[in-house]
């Protein structure tokens, strides 16, 4: 008996299910029945892809994979042909022309790499990105936390070795070099050691991540146009049986969801495209769960009639932009009541999603570095600001490395001290929409409203631009849609 004085067995007979949100889909935990064992019993239900079914006169007939930011992927009947695609999605017009390629030729091997593309009146162009590691030597003793250069690549970092043109992969806290020397490479090797030489230039490792994401975003996004996507409207959605869904929980009516330009642009809140998107989102789990609960009543001895409980918005909004677990609890018999709860826990520190609000802006000032909010008004407001880089917030987070029993190390991938005005006036940031769009708003007391805010935030765009786009293509993913080969 726990404390609450009910056991873990009688417990789970009021938790009639449990939500378990991911990237692109969901789990639902709870009873079902199971036709093998002609019995009810407690489990993980296959997953559910966040997606939604159109159809437009005799030639489209496709589903659209959602994922909680801009990727999607689709497939079915379009323009009368099958097809599958997938990518992240973009206002393309704000996508300038690929500037600067470079190849490399070596034997048979020839690629070229776009290292420098206009993002909306920035450049965004290849990088040079690092982190700290602590590496233990091969007689055991651990080096003192190190920065080094790194890269994305096939999903795995490559890192450079400080002063010498030697690369490695940072296995269970060594160095395993990757080095032709002596050595047959698989090709996918071949490939990893051609892309860090090509993109080694004068001495530093540099990263195209962030461009290849602007690059494919438009291409892809322009391919829709191309398949006549740009057609579709929230009208042309359908549920499985093929009837119309007419009650989204936001109405884009005839606005076309992949006819991307200012008005629909997919990076930002309230485009048609993200309301559309969570819209759908939002109505799966609905449905799913709903069944999932009322299901619930049929094998459960209890009394108690279960239903899905009503979210507010504020916990929708938890739901639809982060990785989270809910857990409901309903009918606990309690004095002559029940007892009815639910509870959303959520985390924006994970490897699966790149948010809006996963990016964090380092800041130099008297040679101090400091993280920041990349709406924080100080940095923003005070000139004293150097922005030098910007990181995903898992890479802030303290490292463990265990050397022997008794003995572990710390060490922060990116080390750097919060900044005081971001912590204590956390909620009162720009809008991240603002930075993203170049329209920052402040609030004017005199007027009592938010007005625009006349300052050049170009280098701040420019970096927060520039690492989101590179932490969304760099993201590791098990589907494997988003290699960078
Ligand atoms: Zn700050």
């Amino acid at each position: 008996m726990g404390a609450s004085g009910y056991d873990q067995d009688t417990l789970k007979e009021y938790i009639p299910a449990m939500l378990y949100t991911m990237y692109d889909g969901y789990y639902i935990y709870g009873k079902y029945f199971n036709y093998t064992i002609n019995q009810y019993q407690y489990g993980l239900k296959p997953y559910i892809y966040y997606s939604c079914r159109y159809i437009y006169g005799n030639n489209y007939d496709f589903v659209v994979n959602y994922t909680l930011d801009n990727s999607i992927t689709i497939y079915g009947k379009i323009n009368g042909q099958y097809r599958t695609d997938s990518g992240y999605v973009i206002n393309p017009n704000l996508v300038g022309n690929v500037e600067n390629i470079v190849s490399y030729v070596k034997g048979t091997y020839r690629k070229e790499y776009p290292t420098k593309i206009s993002y909306d009146g920035v450049n965004i162009e290849k990088e040079i990105l690092t982190e700290q590691l602590v590496v233990i030597a091969e007689n055991g003793v651990a080096i003192n936390p190190t920065s080094y250069e790194y890269v994305r690549y096939n999903n795995q970092k490559i890192y450079k070795e400080n002063g010498e043109n030697r690369y490695f992969y940072y296995k269970n806290n060594t160095k395993e070099y990757l080095s032709d020397e002596g050595k047959v490479l698989r090709d996918d090797e071949i490939t990893e050691l051609r892309y860090v030489q090509t993109m080694t230039e004068n001495g530093h490792l540099y990263s195209n991540s962030a461009v290849q994401y602007y690059k494919e975003a438009k291409d892809f996004s322009e391919r829709l146009k191309q398949y006549g996507l740009n057609k579709i409207t929230q009208e042309n959605a359908v549920d499985n049986n093929g009837n119309k869904i007419t009650d989204f929980a936001t109405n884009t009516e005839n606005a076309n969801i992949f006819e991307f330009n200012k008005n629909n642009d997919p990076l930002l809140e309230g485009s048609s495209f993200n309301e559309h998107r969570m819209s759908v989102i939002r109505k799966s789990i609905e449905t799913n769960l709903s069944t999932a609960i009322a299901n619930y009543n049929a094998g459960s001895s209890s009394m108690y009639e279960f239903q899905m409980p009503i979210f507010t918005d504020n916990d929708w909004d938890k739901i639809l932009n982060n990785i989270s677990l809910s857990v409901f609890m309903q009918g606990i018999p309690i004095k002559a009541k029940y007892f009815n709860s639910y509870c959303i826990v959520t985390n924006n520190k994970n490897e699966e999603v790149v948010t809006q609000n996963s990016i964090y802006v380092l800041s130099r000032k008297n040679n101090a570095i400091e993280v920041h909010m990349p709406g924080c008004t100080e940095l923003i407001d005070n000139s004293d600001y150097e922005i030098i880089a910007a990181y995903n917030i898992i890479d802030f987070e303290r490292q463990t490395v265990v050397i022997s029993q008794g003995d572990e190390r710390y060490y922060y991938p990116q080390y750097a001290s919060k900044c005081y005005n971001c912590i204590v006036n956390a909620a009162q940031t720009y809008d991240i929409n603002g930075i993203i769009s170049n329209n920052l708003q402040k609030f004017d007391v005199k007027s009592n409203q938010y007005q625009k805010y006349n300052k050049d935030i170009t280098l701040l765009r420019k970096t927060y631009l520039t690492a989101l786009g590179r932490e969304r293509y760099d993201l590791y993913r098990t589907n494997g849609y988003f290699l960078n080969i």
